[in-house]
C-alpha cells in the first residue's frame, strides 16, 4: 500500500478555478479550464497566494479526496481575489433583477446587459404608460396619454385609479404624492434621449429603473 497522505501544490486562475499538481509546483501559467493565467500573488500587495495543501488520497488513483478551501480575501492586504470580486458582482446583479418588479425587468434587462441605458429606461417608462392607459381607459373609458393621463387618472381630487384609502388625509396626501410622481417621472424621463442629446450611464439607468419599478409596485397594490 502506498502513503495515504500526500502533499499537492496548486495555483488558482483569474476564475478562481484550481489547478494542482501531485508532483512539484504548477508551472503552466494558463488554466487549462478557461485559459485564464493562473496567480502566484497577490495582485495588490504582492503576497504569496497558499500554494500547498495535504490530502488523503484514492489508493486507485493518488488524486486527492479534498481540496483546500478558496479564500476570496488576501490575508495580507484584505483585497479581494479576482475571482471574488467577479462573484460579488454577479450576486449583486442577481439581486438586483430580484428586487425590481418583472414588468421593468421584461422591458429593461436585455436593453440594459447590452449596454443601451436611455433605450432600458425609455422601454420601461412605455410599459408603465400602457399599463395606466389601460387601467384608466377601462374605468373612465377615455383615451389619454403622458402627463396628462397621469395628472387625470391619480388626481387626489377625482382620482379614476385609487393607490390608498381616500377617508384619510393621509390617504389623499398620499395619493397626491403618488400622482406627482407618476407624472414627474414622465415628464422628467420617459425618454431620456428625447430630452437630452447625452446618453446616460448605466448607474443613472439604474436609477430610473427603480423608480419605475417602485410606481409599478404601487400600481400593483392599490385597493382594488
Ligand atoms: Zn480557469
Ligand atoms: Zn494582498
Amino acid at each position: 500500500m502506498s502513503e495515504l497522505y500526500r502533499q499537492f501544490h496548486f495555483r488558482y486562475c483569474n476564475n478562481g478555478h484550481l489547478i494542482y499538481s501531485g508532483s512539484g509546483p504548477v508551472t503552466q501559467n494558463n488554466c487549462n479550464k478557461c485559459g485564464q493565467p493562473l496567480l502566484s500573488n497577490c495582485g495588490n500587495c504582492n503576497a504569496q497566494i497558499p500554494s500547498t495543501f495535504r490530502s488523503m488520497v484514492y489508493l486507485t488513483n493518488s488524486q486527492p479526496i479534498h481540496f483546500p478551501r478558496r479564500p476570496d480575501f488576501c490575508v495580507s492586504c484584505g483585497q479581494a481575489y479576482p475571482w471574488a470580486s467577479l462573484e460579488e458582482l454577479h450576486n449583486d446583479r442577481k439581486d438586483f433583477w430580484d428586487i425590481i418588479h418583472p414588468s421593468v425587468e421584461k422591458a429593461a434587462r436585455k436593453r440594459l446587459e447590452n449596454g443601451h441605458y436611455s433605450d432600458a429606461v425609455e422601454a420601461a417608462m412605455k410599459a408603465l404608460i400602457v399599463t395606466v392607459k389601460t387601467i384608466y381607459r377601462e374605468k373612465a373609458n377615455e383615451e389619454l396619454d403622458g402627463v396628462a393621463l397621469m395628472r387625470k387618472a391619480f388626481s387626489p381630487q377625482r382620482p379614476t385609479i385609487i393607490l390608498e384609502n381616500q377617508d384619510s388625509q393621509i390617504g389623499r396626501d398620499i395619493q397626491q404624492g403618488y400622482m406627482d410622481l407618476f407624472a414627474g417621472a414622465i415628464a422628467g424621463i420617459r425618454n431620456p434621449k428625447a430630452h437630452d442629446v447625452i446618453e446616460i450611464d448605466e448607474k443613472r439607468a439604474i436609477h430610473h429603473l427603480f423608480l419605475a419599478s417602485l410606481l409599478f409596485y404601487k400600481l400593483d397594490e392599490r385597493p382594488k
